[in-house]
């Protein structure tokens, strides 16, 4: 409520409008006239309101924060922003599901997207992560089959448990994803009580040009706290936007979520030789090899003005990488690369960079100019390089960061490493880390989701697959199933 006078309306030009809520007509009972300007604007505005969701990830919510440096990493990253302990960076965190539309339910069963954008000194670093420290797939060419596998029917319109089984048990890979999925885990109680990882392994070189292969875990500060199967399903039908409507009333009301920071970190030379191709997005690194090394905390503490400005148009994009952090020959991220800009460009516009939530807090120096919708122009500097008109010089001291290679060009599966089963890491995730309780739950919901609607020889196929993550878990669904 407010006591302030408010200001006059105005058209989109700034003209003062003379009623809120009466069209132009000829007389009272109409017609209406075209010369009505303002409401053709206010119509056609009204049409043009959404730009298309994101093909994954469209339903979510974020907020701002700040990462701040507890301890020394230089030894592994020239990173301007995590140089110095106690050193802060802002922060914008998207949380999300992944199949969902925009109307769709936050606590339904699916990953959580876990996207963050550092506004760092030397341009913005984004991190696109999950909940959940591995993926479905390994190669980028399955990607969008994947995801068409987890929407809907092109008959129907409708989603289907059968075709999502008929891709997994097709896709031996995605178990240990699935068996992750099919946990509690799969149904996060908020957003504030999960961890949030890289997934992907990156670079971090440090200022001696020394490399190391690096995953981020953001390890929730809350705890993890999850809901059972029925627990979901009961909240998606109470309230459809209960993650997003429980991170902004905490804001709100000071309750700050804050997750640390550990990271995984592997010497350079390791990878060529360990047990596990460290690049294959459907492994983890166990913790006994590579243990967790705590090295910052992130903190939400401000809700967003505007939920289309600031969260709808956010565009996050792991190519954003500063000085001291590079990619890896991870074949999903290379691809990702590529796409997010590609899906920013065609979503929001060719100068999505320029709208405040995605503009860098540093300087922009950059040659690409105009295009539609373009707002912050180079005025009278030139506009190519090399010039001698005192234009932007490119720093030839950084280095590109990079790894040697060479072979045949093919289209082939990753050379394997002495363990790189699709079946030990999900076993280990079943027989070793889950309780009793859990490995119940699991059992539960795999059996309930396998008894919707998918068809006998798909059930057959998964099944197998299952008795090859772990006998006993194999054996628990069949019976759940009636297959024994
Ligand atoms: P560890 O015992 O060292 O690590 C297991 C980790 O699993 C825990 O530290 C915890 O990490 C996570 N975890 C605990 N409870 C659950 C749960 N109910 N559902 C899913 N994850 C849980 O063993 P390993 O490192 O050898 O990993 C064994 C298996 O654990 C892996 O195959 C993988 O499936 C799973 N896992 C491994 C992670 C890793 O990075 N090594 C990370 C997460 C899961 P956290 O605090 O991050 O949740």
């Amino acid at each position: 409520m407010s006591d302030r006078k408010p200001p006059v309306t105005t058209t989109d030009a700034g003209i003062p409008a003379s009623s809120d809520e009466h069209s132009l007509s000829v007389g009272p009972n109409g017609p209406l006239l075209l010369q009505d300007h303002y409401l053709i604007q206010k119509m056609a505005q009204f049409n043009r309101e959404r730009v298309p969701e994101r093909v994954v990830h469209a339903k979510g919510s974020g907020a701002f924060g700040y990462f701040e440096v507890t301890a020394d990493v230089r030894q592994w990253t020239s990173a301007a922003f995590l140089n110095g302990v106690g050193k802060r960076t802002p922060v914008l965190a998207r949380f999300s599901t992944v199949a969902g539309e925009q109307g769709a339910a936050d606590t339904m069963r699916d990953p959580r997207g876990f996207a963050l954008k550092f506004y760092t000194e030397q341009g913005n670093y984004d991190l696109v992560g999950n909940n959940t420290p591995v993926f479905f797939v390994r190669d980028p060419s399955k990607f969008s089959d994947f995801i068409h596998s987890q929407k809907r029917l092109p008959d129907t319109g409708m989603r289907s448990n059968n075709m999502q089984w008929d891709f997994w048990s097709l896709s031996p890979e995605s178990y240990h994803q699935v068996t992750w999925l099919m946990t509690d885990r799969g149904t996060p109680r908020t957003w504030r009580n999960m961890n949030g990882y890289s997934s992907h392994t990156y670079m971090w070189i440090n200022a001696h040009g020394e490399k190391f292969w690096v995953k981020y875990h953001f390890k929730t500060d809350q705890g993890v706290e999850t809901f059972t199967d029925e627990e979901a399903r009961a909240m998606t039908a109470e309230d459809p936007d209960f993650h997003r409507r429980d991170l902004r009333e905490s804001i709100a009301r000071g309750d700050t979520p804050s997750w640390t920071l550990h990271m995984q970190i592997m010497p350079f030379e390791d990878a060529a030789t360990y047990r596990f191709n460290p690049f294959d997005l459907t492994k983890v690194w166990p913790h006994a090899d590579y243990p967790l090394i705590p090295i910052g905390r992130l903190v939400l503490d401000r809700n967003p003005e505007n939920f289309f400005a600031e969260i709808e148009q956010a565009a996050f994009e792991p190519a954003n990488m500063v000085p001291g952090i590079g990619p890896s020959p991870d074949k999903m991220l290379l691809a990702r690369l590529f796409s997010y800009p590609d899906a920013h460009r065609y979503r929001i516009g060719t100068n999505y960079l320029q709208l405040p939530v995605n503009q860098p807090q540093s300087p922009v120096n950059s040659y690409n100019r105009d295009g539609s919708m373009r707002y912050h122009h180079t005025g009278s500097s030139p506009v190519y390089a090399p010039n001698s008109y005192g234009g932007p010089q490119a720093d030839t001291s950084l280095v590109d960061p990079g790894w040697s290679v060479t072979g045949e060009i093919v289209r082939a599966a990753y050379e394997l490493h002495a363990e790189d089963s699709d079946f030990i890491q999900p076993g280990n995730l079943y027989r070793h880390v889950l309780s009793t309780t859990h490995q119940a739950h699991l059992v539960h919901n795999i059996v309930t989701h396998m008894s919707q609607g998918v068809e006998r020889p798909v059930q057959e196929r998964a099944l197998a697959l299952w008795r090859q993550v772990d006998p006993e878990l194999g054996a628990r669904i069949a019976s759940g199933l009636g297959m024994e």
